[in-house]
């Protein structure tokens, strides 16, 4: 899963890119303004932006162009209209990894998201390990102890936020901004459900669990390796 920023002012493509990608286990949010766009994307949590060129008040071209002045290395695929090869060559130009021409087929988006996905994060942090766990952020898949465990969607994305910072606590605040859209608010206790849903999948009947609460400040994926402790005078 990733977050992505989808600057867009046509209302139905907006909601046809926002539930599409969102069926993909992809973070999505949704502005109709370049300026709003703009502010978002700047020093945002997001991992791709999907940026239309005709917006209100700043268009896609300026805002890529500001991006990258700031020094954004965001992955910027640009929707360009229908004939307008001059957008793709100043698109490029501004910054834009990508671009698709209007109209395109979903799975073409979804194809240059995947794309460029990998090439932001690096393929070799796709799949992460910690201890007897891997995460396979490309597919969506998760093992212990060299079983796949079947997770939901909503755990899927929680583990997998956990495991791009192993070793590191999130705050419930900054996993709930990375799991759900900005105007979507989910119930004040969604993540703690999610994370009792994990622990059950993933801990429950084992001795050392890969899942710890760090009381008052969040959630933390960690292995304290059993069998690396061989200090002789531990324990009382
Ligand atoms: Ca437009």
């Amino acid at each position: 899963m990733a977050r992505i920023l989808v600057v867009e002012d046509e209302p139905r493509l907006a909601l046809t890119l926002q539930l599409g990608l969102a069926d993909e286990h992809h973070a999505v949010d949704v502005v109709r303004d370049g300026r709003e766009g703009w502010a978002r994307a700047v020093g945002g949590p997001y991992e791709l932006l999907v940026l239309d060129v005709m917006l209100p008040s700043m268009d896609g071209l300026e805002l890529c162009r500001r991006l990258r002045a700031s020094g954004s290395a965001v992955p910027v695929l640009l929707l360009t209209a229908r004939d307008a090869t001059g957008d793709v060559v100043a698109g490029l130009d501004a910054g834009a990894d990508d671009y698709l021409t209007k109209p395109f087929a979903f799975e073409e988006l979804v194809a240059r998201v995947r794309s460029l996905l990998r090439r932001g994060g690096g393929a070799a942090t796709e799949r992460v390990t910690v201890g007897p766990l891997v995460v396979d952020r490309a597919a969506h898949r998760v093992w212990r102890d060299g079983e796949e465990v079947q997770l939901t969607a909503k755990e899927t994305q929680l583990l997998e936020a956990l495991a791009r910072h192993p070793g590191s606590v999130l705050s419930k605040a900054r996993l709930r901004q990375m799991l759900w859209e900005l105007d979507m608010e989910p119930s004040s206790n969604a993540i703690e459900v999610c994370m009792a849903g994990l622990r059950r999948k993933l801990d429950r009947g084992r001795s050392t669990p890969l899942l710890h609460t760090q009381r008052g400040l969040g959630y933390v994926l960690r292995w304290d390796d059993p069998d690396a402790d061989d200090d002789p005078g531990g324990g009382p």
